[in-house]
């Protein structure tokens, strides 16, 4: 452990706040590994003055890194990118060990950081801008996208390095500057994250500042970030409730927005699929990350005449489950992140019960040290009963039983959220119906693959109470920056569009 920690620049104790030096004199927290309970080293969070220096630097630093040119930008992240490769090892390690998902993913994790990097190269030299025609005579209309500020990037524990290098690649070739607020659940890995951009940044002779980081609880630095005009786009990964609050507090502002908010992702089995393809799907989808993933499979809405069947297959897999210490190749789950998540599934579980859903296997505490590891768990439900609308984060999966194919659509498209969707089937016509304007309303619509695990070339985000943000690839690139249309006139006289006259 200490080894992880001391290649990655951590100590035992660790200030939590950066903007070109390193400080942090507010109250410390320790932080704990649910693998087995035991501290892994304490981090001093910022206090609200901090805060305010810190921004102000990172805010300064965007008055020069807007100016360096964008393949040059691209040029830093590259070698970003080029470190996370050195480091990838340990910070797989310090994923698993701070939030506890299991190596292979916490590999998958850092792999995905690397990959957005390399994206974000080749984007620095493709930011384009479009040209129109202009309905006046020798005129010429054009858009072109300029930086747009400091980026606050406030990130949830369950990816706590991916969504920060999602954005933080895209931000810098766009030429912004980026204030990094993580989730409290995981400071350690945001402090190691931290310092490889502070050791390319200064590498390269620029302000470190560029990428800074403020720790704190979210409710006094988070709501500082919600509030403060310099930070002119604040990207927002967490749940529902927390969307909410931020986005009614930068929208008065009218600061720029992107939520990234909570999902319940559902897949549709359909009589015609490949049944061993779903029932590999559905069970990463569920288990996966300990059924901690924003794309976790939470719904399984099964045709009628395979229910019974695929549910006892279903069944006989998950109780092969290997749950355990998830830094073992041997264990295919590892720990919720705390024992409060480990107390809202458990409640979440009696609630559905009371509404009906009867649970057919799973959804036990067991006993470790550190009281963090469950029994993954299934219940039955007729349709999207009130529990199943809400997002539960954990390995709590819902089987329910469709008779059309049109009313599996609207079990699929029946709750508020509107993040990642599947279908299992190898009927053209339900695929391409299921991908029509009739079909799923979800930013993520998979066909024969699982709700989970998407790939950075896509734009990722949903819709409805998802928030409707998109980060990652694609043109996602576009909420970074500032659109400015232009007319250039080289007629040698003055003429109004709409052919407004002006007779003087
Ligand atoms: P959370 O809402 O508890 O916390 C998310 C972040 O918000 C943390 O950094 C927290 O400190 C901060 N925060 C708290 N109060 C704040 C405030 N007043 N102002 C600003 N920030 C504040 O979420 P979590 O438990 O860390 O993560 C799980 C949730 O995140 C789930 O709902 C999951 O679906 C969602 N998530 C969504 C995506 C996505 O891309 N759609 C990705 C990952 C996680």
């Amino acid at each position: 452990m200490d080894q992880v920690l001391n290649s990655l620049g951590l100590s035992k104790s660790n200030p939590g706040g950066f903007a070109g030096a390193w400080l942090g004199s507010g109250k410390a927290q320790t932080v704990v590994s649910p693998i087995h309970g035991e501290p892994l080293a304490t981090v001093a969070n910022v206090t609200p003055q901090e805060f305010d220096a810190i921004l102000e630097k990172c805010h300064l630093a965007y008055a020069t890194w807007k100016l360096v040119p964008a393949p040059k930008r691209g040029e830093v992240v590259k070698a970003i990118g080029d470190e996370l490769r050195r480091h990838k090892g340990a910070l797989a390690e310090l994923v698993t060990l701070e939030m506890g998902k299991t190596l292979r993913e916490g590999l998958g994790e850092v792999q995905e950081m690397i990959d957005i990097c390399d994206f974000a190269v080749g984007l620095s030299r493709q930011m384009y801008g479009l040209t129109m025609p202009s309905e006046r005579k020798q005129h010429r209309l054009q858009e072109q996208w300029h930086p747009l500020g400091v980026v606050g990037v406030i990130t949830a524990f369950n990816f706590p390095v991916a969504v920060w290098s999602w954005n933080t690649a895209l931000a810098l070739v766009c030429g912004d500057t980026v204030l990094w607020k993580p989730s409290s659940k995981t400071p350690l890995t945001a402090i190691a994250c931290t310092k490889i951009a502070e050791k390319v940044l200064r590498d390269f002779g620029f302000d470190p500042a560029i990428c800074s980081l403020a720790i704190g609880r979210g409710s006094d630095i988070g709501d500082l970030i919600n509030t403060d005009p310099r930070v002119a786009l604040v990207s927002y990964t967490g749940s529902v409730p927390g969307g909410r609050h931020v986005g009614r507090l930068v929208q008065e502002r009218f600061g720029r927005l992107i939520l990234e908010l909570g999902g319940n992702n559902a897949v549709i089995v359909s009589e015609k699929g490949d049944l061993d393809i779903a029932l590999r799907a559905i069970y990463f989808g569920a288990i996966g990350t300990s059924g901690q993933r924003c794309t976790s499979t939470r719904r399984v809405i099964l045709h009628e005449s395979i229910y019974a069947a695929f549910t006892e297959r279903l069944q006989a897999l998950y109780r092969k489950t290997t749950i355990g210490n998830p830094r073992l190749d041997e264990n295919l789950m590892g720990p919720l992140v705390d024992a409060g998540a480990v107390d809202t599934m458990l409640e979440a579980i009696e609630k559905v019960k009371a509404e009906g859903g009867r649970v057919l296997l799973g959804g036990e505490r067991l006993q470790r040290p550190g009281g963090c590891y469950v029994t993954p768990c299934i219940v039955e439900v007729d349709g999207n009963i009130p529990m199943v609308k809400e997002e539960t984060f954990a390995p709590v999966l819902y089987l329910m039983k469709y008779r059309t194919f049109e009313e599996a659509i609207a079990l699929q498209n029946g709750v508020p959220q509107g993040l990642s969707s599947a279908i299992i089937t190898n009927d053209q016509r339900e695929s391409e119906l299921f991908l029509s304007a009739a079909g799923s309303d979800c930013g993520i619509a998979n066909v024969n693959t699982g709700t989970s695990g998407a790939e950075i070339g896509g734009a990722f985000g949903g819709e409805k109470e998802t928030g409707g943000g998109r980060e990652s690839g694609s043109d996602a690139w576009k909420a970074y920056m500032r659109r400015q249309t232009t007319a250039i006139n080289f007629s040698g006289r003055v003429e109004l569009a709409q052919g407004i006259t002006l007779e003087l």
